[in-house]
């Protein structure tokens, strides 16, 4: 089973279910600025990322105070590993990593990096050492060249050019009128979804962090350049803790572990391999998705 092809009409459904108004990047930034605002009771000592394991202990949220959101979470992804979040829209996945962000913090639980409790870490340094590519990459009216070294000030041309490469942006970049001088954002040249893509690729490879969250892109692109996408997140996501939600599941299906969510609880965890053995949500998800069942059985949708 090499790359799986998605013909829209297939995979209405799925979409629906899945989250089709999902805009987690405005989600989650948006409510950086919310919770800005937030008394910060973190402590002053700064985050130390070694390998970068990440632990959700017993985590319970909930952001009303009567309806639980996440309740009982438990799973470590190791240093370097990457773990998937799936589950239905309402999940509960965008909250697992707003808590990650410290934009809220859990009712009942710990969350836990290289065992420091991130509740207890300076909060900008715990942002420092996450980086996010969003569905909707935020391009400002700048350079391509000031795009991808946003927020990387001692970043050279070579090391700027380089980040591009691994990103499988340096093609297109150099066929645009001004190469990396060409202006893009509001008022820019307009740049395809799959290019702006690249273009935050580049910029978290450049970033560097030692986890990543991975919002991964719907945008319609073509095979061609999904396979340039696909490439360039192998790239960015070795060697780094990496949470990704998926919504098309033939992209994660090598992630090191994938946790499947239903209301806030896992349901199910395992690899690729062993959830399909296991014929539970994920396998049917699956199943929809490869084409190879018309539908989801009722049980799952309602
Ligand atoms: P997913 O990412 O899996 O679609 P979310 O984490 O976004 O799920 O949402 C989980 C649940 O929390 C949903 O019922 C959603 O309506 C609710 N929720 C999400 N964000 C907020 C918020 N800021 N305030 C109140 N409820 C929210």
């Amino acid at each position: 089973t090499q790359q799986l092809v998605w013909p829209m009409a297939q995979f209405g459904q799925i979409i629906n279910m899945y989250q089709r108004a999902e805009a987690s990047a405005e989600r989650i930034f948006g409510l950086m600025d919310e919770t800005e605002s937030l008394e910060d009771d973190s402590g002053t000592d700064d985050l130390v990322v070694d390998e970068g394991r990440v632990e959700y202990d017993d985590v319970s949220f909930s952001y009303d105070d009567e309806n639980p959101v996440l309740a009982d979470l438990d799973f470590t992804v190791e240093g370097g590993d990457t773990l998937a979040l799936v589950g239905p829209t309402g999940a509960g996945k965008s909250t697992v990593l707003k808590l990650l962000l410290r934009l809220y913090d859990p009712d009942t639980g710990t969350i836990r990096i290289d065992g420091q409790d991130i509740a207890a870490v300076d909060r900008r340094s715990l942002r420092q050492a996450i980086g996010y590519v969003g569905q909707e990459p935020y391009l400002f009216y700048g350079t391509i060249r000031d795009n991808i070294a946003y927020g990387s000030f001692e970043a050279t041309d070579a090391d700027i050019r380089a980040a591009a490469e691994a990103a499988e942006a340096h093609d297109f970049i150099q066929n645009l009128p001004d190469g990396y001088e060409t202006m893009v954002g509001e008022r820019g040249v307009k740049l395809s979804g799959g290019q702006r893509q690249r273009i935050a690729i580049a910029r978290a490879i450049l970033e560097d962090p030692a986890i990543l969250v991975l919002d991964e892109a719907t945008s319609d692109v073509d095979t061609e350049t999904e396979m340039l996408i696909q490439r360039s997140l192998d790239e960015l996501t070795t060697d780094r803790t990496t949470f990704a939600i998926a919504h098309r599941l033939s992209t994660i299906k090598d992630a090191d572990r994938i946790v499947v969510l239903e209301d806030g609880r896992i349901v199910e965890r395992g690899t690729h391999d062993e959830l399909l053995d296991a014929d539970g949500l994920y396998a049917h998800l699956w199943g929809v998705q490869a084409g190879e069942i018309d539908s989801l059985p009722q049980a799952f949708i309602d």
